[in-house]
């Protein structure tokens, strides 16, 4: 059989190991830290992901190269583009690092996106401001993720402030106009080298502090939304060539209208549903994809509800797992639980998820209030 090569050794390497063994496949993860989630099913080779020795290593002990984070140094993609298979490009990657290229290249492939406009100094962000109106967002053009590195303007008081302490990151900026979305959607698109996409079913999302909290399959939105979310979605996987998976963020507005808020050209965290509730999971597909086998049936198989574990939720999980049994029966739902193998329950560190299979996605709601577990 052949090995994969995975940059990035945290949970989304993990269930691609996970998916990818049962195909058969060996799996390689190069991360720094040690017994990471996926060196925990996997080997691990331990290093920076900048580290050129352990990027050699990596490309000589695998057949083929992908990753899981997208912030990959492009000098070292393109080493390994030299001296391995890394049917995904580095192309993708330069245009997801980089919130600007990213909305030009949605754009080219005639998506929209909110309005937004490049920040380079105070004066532009005010002009900005001036355009689009209060509230709006200014973000880093680069790194950002769980909400970091962005601030919601809502006063002009605040103009200075937020300039200065984003300009501090060293990133250009970005400025967009503020969407007052009734629901968030995403759907994750696969395409193979040889050019075939597939979309999974549009999934919505509840953040909580700007962390994704739930997703919700289907999505509560008219199923013609649904068709055009997914629809749009394998127009961006085609119009960017990508290869693999790229997850697509959007906003819904009340009139209908989609605006795609941001990429990430790997599994993401809104697709971890597919693991129970699909024909084939994202991570099956993303390793169908980059190993050029025919993509998986994207099928929903049953109404699904995923909720996110962090570390605040890890304790109460384990201990009360009896009355969730309990609540489980009564409703008529199948929570199945997946956790990562993460050493440190820290507040707010994703540790885990749990897919809530269930007639209805008003069960499965329901089992997640009655489990006391997730507490507004
Ligand atoms: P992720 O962890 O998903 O990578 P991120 O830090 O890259 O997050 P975004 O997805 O850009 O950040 O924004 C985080 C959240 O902030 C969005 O899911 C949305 O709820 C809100 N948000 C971002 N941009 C806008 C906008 N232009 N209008 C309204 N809300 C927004
Ligand atoms: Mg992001
Ligand atoms: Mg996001």
């Amino acid at each position: 059989g052949s090995t994969i090569g995975i940059l990035g050794g945290g949970q989304l390497g993990r269930m691609m190991a996970n998916a990818g063994s049962a195909m058969g496949y060996r799996f390689i993860a190069l991360d720094p830290t040690p017994d990471a989630p996926c060196g925990q099913v996997a080997e691990q080779i331990i290093a920076n992901y900048d580290d050129r020795d352990a990027a050699h290593e990596l490309a000589k002990r695998a057949d083929v190269i992908t990753y899981e984070f997208e912030n990959v140094d492009a000098g070292v993609a393109a080493m390994l583009m030299e001296e391995s298979y890394v049917p995904q490009g580095s192309e993708l990657l330069y245009t997801t690092q980089h919130r600007l290229r990213e909305k030009r290249a949605i754009e080219a492939a005639g998506v929209k996106v909110a309005p937004y406009c490049e920040v380079g100094n105070v004066d532009e962000l005010r002009a900005g401001v001036a355009q689009f109106g209060l509230p709006c967002v200014l973000k880093t053009a680069t790194g950002g993720y769980d909400g970091k590195g962005q601030w919601v303007i809502r006063d002009e008081a605040e103009i200075d402030e937020a300039f200065e302490t984003l300009n501090r990151a060293g990133t250009e900026l970005v400025l967009e106009q503020f969407i007052r979305f009734e629901k968030e959607l995403s759907v994750i698109a696969a395409r193979s080298p040889q050019g075939e996409i597939r979309t999974f079913p549009a999934a919505e999302n509840i953040h909580i502090d700007n962390i994704l909290h739930l997703s919700i399959v289907p999505a509560r939105v008219d199923e013609t939304v649904q068709r055009e979310a997914e629809r749009l979605a394998a127009r961006i996987a085609e119009g960017l060539g990508a290869v693999g998976l790229i997850a697509v963020e959007l906003f819904l507005t009340a009139d209908g209208e989609l605006f795609v808020n941001e990429l990430a050209p790997r599994p993401h965290n809104s697709g971890h549903y597919t693991m129970e509730a699909c024909r084939t999971s994202q991570f099956e597909q993303h390793v169908r994809a980059v190993c050029g086998l025919p993509l998986g049936d994207t099928a929903l198989l049953t109404p699904v509800v995923m909720v996110n574990v962090l570390g605040e939720h890890v304790e109460p999980l384990l201990e009360r797992m009896a009355v969730i049994d309990e609540a489980a029966d009564r409703l008529g739902v199948a929570p199945k639980v997946h956790l990562y193998g993460k050493h440190e329950a820290k507040h707010k560190r994703k540790m885990g998820h749990v897919n809530v299979l269930a007639a209805q996605v008003d069960d499965a709601l329901a089992w997640i209030t009655e489990t006391n577990i997730w507490r507004a």
